[in-house]
């Protein structure tokens, strides 16, 4: 069953469903960013090259040409593969120096919005002073747009999680993969006003051809520090483990505030971590904010916030469109 198809406690909605409503814009694109290829990714078109130029002097020899090909495709799935990997792209699995010496962690929540889970995390998180970034599925925020906008109200970031959330989109095209990253992008340009900065693919998984489609729309790829997933796990006191259990200044940490898995107690696992969670975090001596803010800074939202203010109803720190 898919996560857009989960029941949803009529007495727990605070935001109802609403039709999709987009709001066209043909003038708008995506500011790209430079691409280059990883090594690993440059040696793997390296050896395309060279395998079909040995193929055109020697066609007998393509049995060796096709098993170096599918070994070097192999390893680049199993690359991607693992979530925390550099080899096919940049990663973005800690936050940086500044962010660090600032004593800042982030909290970052797939999946959303969730009229029965988004809108309690939102409350837990005003009532311990925290900021977050939401990685919402585009759909999602068109089905609830008031939720999303919500998210942004109370001072949060929206990021990009693909428009469907499909499980197979590592292995899809270079082509398919830009389309569905865009329809996100502008699904939530589109109800909230403003333009995701960062992209987690479903599931954490990788292809090799993500990379440019990302730099096509002006995104970056974040990962994690640490995962409580609690996206499989309906034990709060293990997901809560993995998410402390070392935790420091610079984590980006992993929750979902949708999905299926509920605690022993009937409750969605990250409502029941998160006031611990909260609590270590305040009791380390640490700071939650939003990855934006961690990347930034507080003086350039300031400022951003001061030049924006008279012309843009986006809260401090992001772009209108
Ligand atoms: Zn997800």
């Amino acid at each position: 069953m898919s996560i857009d198809h989960l029941p949803l406690p009529a007495a727990e909605q605070r935001f109802t469903p609403v039709a999709p409503a987009p709001v066209a814009d043909p003038a708008w694109r995506p500011v790209p960013r430079p691409w280059s290829p990883t090594p690993a990714a440059r040696a793997s078109l390296w050896l395309h090259g060279i395998g079909l130029c040995v193929l055109a002097a020697w066609p007998a020899g393509w049995p060796w040409v096709a098993g170096a090909i599918a070994a070097d495709h192999a390893f680049l799935g199993l690359a991607g593969m693992r979530p925390r990997s550099r080899l096919l792209g940049p990663n973005l699995l800690r936050l940086p120096e500044a962010a660090i010496r600032r004593g800042e962690v982030t909290l970052t929540f797939d999946d959303g919005p969730d009229p029965a889970i988004t809108p309690r995390v939102l409350d837990l998180l005003e009532a311990h002073g925290a900021k977050a970034s939401f990685f919402v599925i585009g759909r999602r925020a068109l089905r609830y747009p008031d939720l999303a906008r919500e998210i942004l109200r109370r001072g949060h970031d929206i990021e990009n999680h693909t428009y469907r959330h499909p499980y197979g989109f590592a292995c899809w095209g270079p082509g398919a993969m830009r389309r569905e990253i865009m329809a996100a992008q502008r699904a939530i340009a589109d109800t909230v006003g403003v333009e995701p900065r960062f992209f987690r693919p479903p599931l954490g998984l990788r292809s090799p051809l993500l990379d440019p489609a990302l730099a096509a729309s002006g995104l970056d790829y974040v990962s994690w520090t640490r995962r409580g997933l609690d996206g499989r796990s309906g034990d709060p006191a293990a997901v809560l483990r993995r998410l402390t259990r070392g935790l420091a200044a610079g984590d980006i940490l992993l929750l979902h505030d949708a999905g299926r898995v509920r605690s022993p107690g009937g409750q969605p696992v990250a409502l029941e971590v998160l006031p611990a969670l909260l609590a270590r975090i305040r009791a380390l001596g640490l700071r939650a904010v939003s990855l934006r803010r961690a990347l930034d800074g507080p003086e350039a939202v300031a400022i951003a916030a001061a030049a924006g203010a008279a012309a843009c109803p986006a809260p401090a720190g992001h772009a209108c469109r």
